[in-house]
């Protein structure tokens, strides 16, 4: 039973095809004969249908190796872009892919970082966040969904106070393409990142949808392929994989949306019934559409993560845990703790996710084994306790 979707889909067929087909030609797009044209031509019209399905246009589609390179190149090029500004402004429950370039960028001593204040349920406190947009903000990132807790950012709200503000604005999509509606064309947005392997493209392949007019400062140079933005021979293979993916994506989202919609709240509904101490993370469900339809995130207390999750894993079900694991030491998520959760009880976090392939049949099996499996977990207790600061 696969309920691990966040962390990578299954290949689509019709993104494998396209792979297929294209690795077996010969020809560097960038050059000028037959062979180089052809290639080129796939590479624009994987451009072009990227842009239909995303709403932008095909120049501010640029092809990267996936979400965490398209994270890169907005947080350092927009910060470095934005000439004499200091301040990156960020929500604290970004993927890592964010919060360590912002990180990194800090070491330097070019710039200073404020985190924007969450709520208990890990949705973006948009006051907040305009109580720091200032004339010195260089550049403000905002993921559209959590990949964790799976709460939906008020994305539109947030892109037009950085339009007022004249402030680039980055939003990392992984999580929401396919599973919502994502368009770029939202008045305030400057930056967009989306990742193949979450909706069926291969992993390594990527995109950021870059506003024409954004001041961006590359992070590979080199043959200044992709708008002199990211260096580097394109991949037809990969851009015409992604292009299928994101186009089946967003073409069944709507119905994907329905029908996860309908397993996870059965799925949470059955968990609590089964196991009444879990606890459900992020948004509570009182209005719809703040919970990615596919996420289901819960703690147990008295529990450890990793012992839920290798139980599971021998009972045969996949699934993930909130924490990171740096030199065996299981940290607590950095998530849960911005939303305020002890550190204690957040190592007991553990997280469903849905996706295309998913079968009620998914959910039965998981609350087949789920209540003994917490109870062994519950039993085996847990190691000492190292939080790191
Ligand atoms: N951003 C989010 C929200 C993610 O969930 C992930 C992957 O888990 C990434 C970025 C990184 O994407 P990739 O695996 O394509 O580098």
């Amino acid at each position: 039973m696969y309920l691990d979707h966040a962390a990578t889909s299954p290949l689509r067929p019709e993104a494998q095809q396209a792979w297929l087909e294209v690795s077996a030609l010969t020809g560097n797009p960038s050059s000028l004969h037959a062979s180089g044209r052809s290639s080129r031509r796939i590479v624009e019209e994987a451009r072009e249908a990227i842009a239909t399905a995303l709403t932008c246009r095909p120049s501010e589609v640029i092809f990267t190796a996936g979400g965490t390179e398209s994270d890169n190149l907005a947080v350092k090029g927009l910060a470095w872009g934005a000439r004499g500004k200091s301040m990156i402004l960020r929500s604290p429950i970004e993927h890592h892919a964010v919060l360590d370039p912002v990180d990194w960028l800090c070491t330097t001593g070019e710039f200073t970082v404020t985190d924007v204040k969450v709520d208990h349920g890990g949705r973006v406190d948009v006051s907040d966040l305009i109580s720091h947009l200032s004339d010195d903000v260089a550049l403000c990132t905002v993921m559209w969904a959590n990949n964790e807790v799976g709460t939906v950012q008020p994305i539109a709200e947030i892109a037009a106070a950085c339009a007022s503000a004249g402030v680039a604005f980055h939003t990392d999509a992984v999580q929401a393409l396919g599973m919502l509606e994502v368009s770029a064309d939202l008045e305030g947005l400057t930056a967009l990142t989306i990742s193949g392997h979450k909706i069926g493209a291969p992993v390594g392949t990527g995109a950021l949808i870059l506003d024409r007019d954004a001041l961006i400062v590359p992070v590979l140079h080199g043959g200044g392929q992709e708008r002199d933005v990211r260096s580097g021979t394109v991949d037809a293979a990969s851009a015409a994989a992604l292009a299928a993916a994101v186009t089946a994506a967003v073409t069944e989202q709507r119905g994907l949306f329905q029908r996860l919609e309908v397993m996870r709240d059965d799925l949470i509904r059955r968990v609590l019934a089964a196991i009444p101490e879990a606890q459900l993370m992020g948004d509570p469900g009182d209005t719809p559409g703040l919970r990615l339809p596919g996420n289901a995130c819960f703690i147990f207390p008295g529990c450890e993560g990793d012992a839920l999750l290798m139980l599971l894993d021998a009972a045969g079900v996949e699934c993930s845990t909130g924490s990171a694991c740096t030199s065996g030491v299981p940290d607590p998520s950095h998530v849960l703790l911005a939303m305020g959760v002890d550190p204690h009880d957040a190592r007991g976090a553990l997280r469903f996710s849905l996706g295309r392939t998913s079968s009620d049949g998914d959910v039965d099996a998981l609350l087949e084994v789920l209540p003994g499996v917490v109870e062994r977990a519950r039993r085996a207790g847990r190691p000492r306790m190292v939080v790191r600061s």
